[in-house]
């Protein structure tokens, strides 16, 4: 997986006297605006490559940099900074992002605007014109009129907003070939408690690992995760702490990513067996259980991976280990290597993974050494490190 910039060398044409003059108000505003989400997405899709869109509602560029440890996913990705568009309200970006033009063309300009101008073309029409499957999540409400109908997710069960409902309804849809998805708690806990309260590193840090899951499993394609907005402190309501309808850096420059996905096999598998057990693991059990960083310097080279500690996939098979003394590694291409159970338990030692530097680790047939690797992070050499791992024996 890889973070890269438009592509599609396409920019918003449309340089309006309002985008001059934002660019003076604030200096070294970004040339790149939230209408390329349309370009982009749209240059994708005319490659045949299906497209995920995120939006997280409220997601400041300076928000971003301040709580940049609760969004480990995110920061990763290196986003760029993107300007807005005036008024930086969220039915107004909205309208440009799903359109890829200002708000002078598709005609939304305030809360109150929903529906727009006559002959303007959203994203979600044209990826059905190119025949691709389509899916847009929402939170309670369309917020404007689009071509497609969202699926809605009212806050059911009164916990983070509309976001987990959210984020169900993304995962349902994720088959489709453009998905759009609009998460809504940032900016919720940013009118409520601030823009730079623990409330919004909170949220921040769920969503962080929402966005991971998806982009995780979306499989070949494209990534585009950005903002409409951010927010700057208010002091003279005695009801929002935070707000946003002004030309400030806060509110008009966003973050801004585009991610290249490799799809995970989630078909790749191997055997963990135990006494006359036997258990197939794929890619799908470990997202389950739950990837971690793994840091390991062999030769005193620092090397960082991604994968599952091994115990945490015992754990999750309910295998007793409590009597095993071995556990012994069975390679693809015939190699094998023994660690003690009380390495292979280790839970900061022995890990499966399946990624380093954040590319899957491809597979034998293609040159690579997965889809499976047995890391031993404590090891100061990598011997006994098992490529294109098969089996996991525990005796
Ligand atoms: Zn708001």
């Amino acid at each position: 997986m890889t973070a890269c910039i438009g592509d599609s060398g396409k920019t918003d044409t449309i340089n309006t006297d309002t985008v001059n003059l934002i660019a003076e108000l604030i200096p070294d505003a970004p040339e790149l605006s939230i209408t390329q989400v349309y370009h982009d997405a749209l240059h994708f899709m005319l490659n045949g490559e299906r497209v995920l869109v995120i939006l997280l509602d409220g997601w400041g560029f300076e928000m971003f940099r301040h709580f940049e440890d609760k969004q480990p996913f995110l920061s990763g990705l290196s986003p760029q900074p993107a300007l807005s568009v005036y008024p930086p309200l969220t039915p107004v970006a909205l309208a440009s992002i799903v359109t890829g033009v200002q708000p002078d063309i598709h005609g939304i300009h305030s809360r109150s605007d929903r529906r727009m101008n006559e002959g303007v073309v959203d994203i979600f029409a044209a990826a059905y014109n190119l025949g691709h499957t389509v899916a847009y999540v929402q939170g309670f409400s369309n917020i404007i009129e689009t071509s497609l109908m969202p699926v809605l997710s009212p806050d059911t069960d009164g916990l983070y907003g509309t976001d987990n409902e959210v984020f169900e309804n993304a995962k349902r849809n994720i088959d489709v070939d453009f998905l759009f998805v609009h998460f809504h708690g940032i900016d919720d806990e940013a009118h409520t408690y601030g823009p730079y309260a623990d409330e919004v590193g909170a949220r921040m840090a769920l969503i962080d690992e929402y966005v991971r899951y998806l982009v995780e499993n979306w499989g070949d394609g494209k990534i585009i995760i950005t903002a409409d907005h951010g927010l700057r402190r208010v002091y003279d309501d005695p009801n929002r702490l935070a707000n946003h309808y002004g030309i400030s850096r806060e509110e008009m420059i966003v973050p801004y990513v585009i991610i290249s996905s490799n799809s995970y096999n989630e078909n790749a598998t191997f055997l963990v067996t135990s006494g006359d057990a036997a258990y197939i693991v794929s890619m799908e059990d470990l997202l389950f259980i739950g990837v971690t960083d793994v840091s390991s310097s062999p030769r005193g080279v620092q090397r960082e991976f991604t994968g599952v500690p091994l115990v945490n996939i015992f754990n999750h098979l309910n295998i007793d280990y409590s009597t095993a003394g071995t556990v012994i590694f069975t390679s693809g291409d015939g190699f094998m290597s023994a660690v003690s159970i009380n390495e292979a338990i280790n839970g900061i030692n022995t890990f499966i993974v399946f990624e380093e530097n954040g590319e899957l680790l491809g597979t034998m047939e293609d040159g690579g050494r997965g889809p499976f690797m047995v890391v031993i992070a404590l090891d100061q050499f990598p011997n006994r490190w098992a490529r294109y791992l098969t089996e996991v024996k525990i005796q």
